[in-house]
């Protein structure tokens, strides 16, 4: 109880707005993010002082990505362009944006960032463009750890579009971090006594999580793809063999596959949001699916 008590006294903490992305205002200085779990970290540190600019928009696919013109307006009035650094479609849009307006500045948030190898799934379209990140799995945010330095490019080139204001930036930065250690903490305290450390997810979105707390994520896409019937079965035998009791399934991804899967194994199927705003209840949301008891009933979507 006391661990809800204080998740509720943090997130009351958190001044800062949930509203739904709206278009920058005239005269308005705009930030850009591609996707919301970076808006959420950077409205904790410019709070009113910029607008934040998301390519991706709420509940929008990395994969199908394809922009509407105000978001490429806003985008090259950005004075910044936070990128998460290697998905597929950034990289596509990035010389795209160059043509546009070479005058953004881009920024690599997980530059210095130890990355793992991806398991050839991809964002966009990856084909056409040889990226430099290729192999590597792009999905950074879901490790808490990992977002210390990430959300430092931010606050770092915050400062330098807008030095008049960096005491302030990096109070907030301070503030930040403390909440990114709280959600690092208090996952960590959540998984600590597992006694099954395996699960299934449909999209391999949960690598740096599964990295950072000792987990084993078993992804049912194999290279971006349905799996092949072998494929398959294999899946199912890892999953009967160290009763797997969780099968994720990604908001916007294919839930019936999903559900398959887990009926087979007799596992329970929960839908997750990793590209979420609300980064920091998302990873607790996390968390507190895979440390249930299998009787306890919770109140997740
Ligand atoms: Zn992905």
């Amino acid at each position: 109880m006391q661990k809800y008590l204080s998740l509720f006294l943090v997130l009351l903490l958190l001044a800062c707005g949930n509203s739904s992305k709206k278009g920058a205002g005239v005269g308005e200085r705009v930030l850009t993010v591609t996707i919301e779990p970076q808006r959420f970290f950077l409205e904790q540190i410019v709070g009113e002082n910029f607008a934040v600019n998301t390519l991706v928009p709420p509940g929008g696919s990395p994969e199908t990505y394809a922009p509407p013109p105000s978001v490429m307006v806003d985008l090259g009035k950005s004075e910044r362009y936070f990128q998460v650094g290697g998905l597929g479609f950034e990289d596509a849009w990035s010389q795209r944006l160059e043509e546009i307006n070479p005058d953004v500045t881009v920024v690599n948030c997980s530059e210095g960032i130890d990355l793992l190898e991806g398991h050839g799934h991809h964002h966009g379209n990856k084909e056409e463009n040889s990226s430099l990140h290729e192999g590597l799995d792009p999905h950074v945010w879901t490790s808490p750890r990992a977002m210390k330095s990430f959300t430092r490019h931010m606050v770092e080139e915050v400062v330098a579009v807008d030095p008049g204001n960096e005491a302030l930036y990096r109070a907030n930065y301070e503030r930040l971090l403390q909440l990114i250690g709280w959600v690092d903490s208090t996952v960590q305290s959540l998984l600590k006594d597992l006694p099954g450390r395996s699960f299934i997810i449909y999209h391999p979105a949960l690598g740096y999580f599964a990295r950072d707390y000792d987990l084993h994520q078993l992804s049912i896409e194999f290279e971006g793809k349905y799996p092949s019937p072998s494929q398959l079965k294999e899946l199912v035998d890892i999953a009967r063999r160290e009763k797997i009791n969780t099968v994720f399934v990604q908001k916007g991804f294919d839930r019936k596959n999903a559900e398959v899967i887990a009926s087979e194994v007799g596992a329970e199927l929960f839908v997750i949001d990793p590209l979420a705003y609300r980064w920091d209840e998302e990873m607790i949301r996390i968390a507190t699916i895979l440390a249930r008891e299998t009787d306890e009933k919770i109140d997740l979507y």
